[in-house]
């Protein structure tokens, strides 16, 4: 590798997916293109995502309630077009996944199913420094089922000194409390560290335990390979307004495990999109489960937000997530390299230090430079480098193969060293 404009065009023109680059709306800066690293926040919007919405405007305009299904994609069954993509994304089989709600709406109905303590089995166990919201949801629902928090949520911190957790202490923490643990769930990579988790072992390592296993996989999906039928996952959840650009706010995605899905006895909060598709306009008041991720929607689809996701997820089948992993490795590794590089030309106190795990790493690096964080990240937006920040000391950034370049990196360091 070499910090300078040549290597990171070859590598460029080297890319079997540059091209992407140019389905994409990048943000400008004085006339040219942001350095934009900051699609593990919100995704950057496709050029087909104005015609995918427009198609269903023009539907409704055409057919009013008809189009349900007149329309060229029929919105009663609108969802069923995310099934294939989207189990290709995390590694399910189509029937495992739906598209529905928002995230921490899908945790909570999913948690409605799989977070069932009684007497002994009650507590839960995540990461310490989870996302605020999943942490919301899990303290609400130990207070929902009648339990403390402070006792009965287990937060694992990394040792000290150090910024990841590691997995053998999370599967001490979970053996150790084998005997009281309902549910372990963890984010799949965590938004502040970037570190991914082994979440096969994890999962394993619950199992054992005869606890449930969930994922929020908000900044794992589209970000690193996902295998959940193949782990064994009992539940995931994730947005797809982060890495996989479906718009702010936009629809988020669910994955129960097939195990779970011929069992009528799981309870739910249930509505009418979930009972049995054959039946559903009979309007029977008996409900019927779906033997499917779908028993878990409650209202139609928001076939709006939805269609922007279809264009999204489109440009993801187009790629594959082989390929997409495979160049973000060698984007995250550039990255990694040019902060090393100006590194070794700072002096002690000006280092800047990556606290993401280099063994355990999606396209996100999270960097702490001590004391002038907030300096730093402002110079940057003000130079045309969209990163972001996160309190109290991290300058979060992530390449995203989709769009980014090797010279979107170049240009990052070449700013970052003017204003060091
Ligand atoms: C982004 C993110 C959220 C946001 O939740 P919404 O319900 O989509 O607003 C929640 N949890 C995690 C881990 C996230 O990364």
């Amino acid at each position: 590798m070499e910090f300078s404009s040549e290597w990171a065009k070859s590598q460029d023109e080297k890319d079997e997916l540059r091209d992407f680059r140019n389905h994409f709306h990048l943000p400008q800066h004085d006339g040219k293109p942001c350095v934009y690293f900051t699609g593990n926040s919100l995704g950057l919007q496709p050029k087909t995502t104005v015609a995918s919405i427009q198609q269903e405007l023009d539907d409704w305009a055409r057919f009013g309630v008809e189009g349900h299904f007149l329309a060229k994609n029929p919105w009663v069954s609108y969802h069923e077009l995310f099934s294939e993509g989207t189990a290709n994304l995390v590694g399910a089989k189509p029937e495992e996944v739906v598209v529905m709600n928002q995230l921490t709406s899908n945790l909570h109905f999913l948690m409605v199913s799989f977070y069932r303590p009684n007497a002994m089995r009650y507590k839960i166990l995540c990461e310490a420094k989870a996302f605020p919201s999943d942490q919301y949801a899990l303290q609400s629902q130990l207070k929902f089922h009648g339990h403390d928090s402070a006792t009965s949520l287990l937060e694992l911190h990394s040792r000290p000194g150090e910024h990841h957790l590691r997995t053998d202490d999370i599967l001490n923490a979970i053996h150790e409390h084998r005997d009281e643990l309902a549910l372990v769930m963890i984010g799949g990579v965590n938004y502040l560290s970037g570190q991914v988790f082994e979440m096969e072992k994890i999962t394993r390592a619950a199992h054992e335990a005869g606890a449930i296993c969930g994922w929020d996989l908000a900044h794992a999906a589209g970000n690193v390979e996902l295998k959940l039928h193949d782990w064994n996952v009992d539940f995931a959840c994730w947005c797809s307004y982060k890495y996989l650009n479906s718009g702010p706010g936009s629809v988020a995605g669910a994955f129960v495990h097939e195990r779970h899905l011929n069992t009528t006895d799981l309870p739910l909060f249930a509505g009418w999109w979930g009972h049995d598709k054959q039946e559903r306009f009979k309007m029977d008041s008996t409900f019927r489960p779906m033997k499917t991720a779908e028993r878990w929607q409650l209202s139609n689809a928001p076939v709006l937000s939805m269609a922007a996701y279809k264009a999204s997820l489109e440009i993801f089948q187009q790629a594959g997530m082989k390929r997409l992993t495979s160049k973000s490795k060698r984007l995250t590794a550039y990255l990694d390299f040019i902060l090393q590089e100006l590194n070794a030309v700072q002096t002690p106190d000006k280092k800047f230090e990556i606290i993401t795990p280099k063994d355990a790493r999606g396209c996100q690096l999270s960097v702490v430079a001590y004391g002038r964080g907030k300096e730093m990240y402002n110079a940057l937006m003000e130079n045309g480098v969209i990163v972001d920040w996160r309190e109290p000391n991290v300058i979060r950034m992530a390449p995203v193969p989709l769009y980014n370049s090797f010279e979107d990196v170049f240009r990052f360091g070449q700013i970052i060293q003017s204003i060091c």
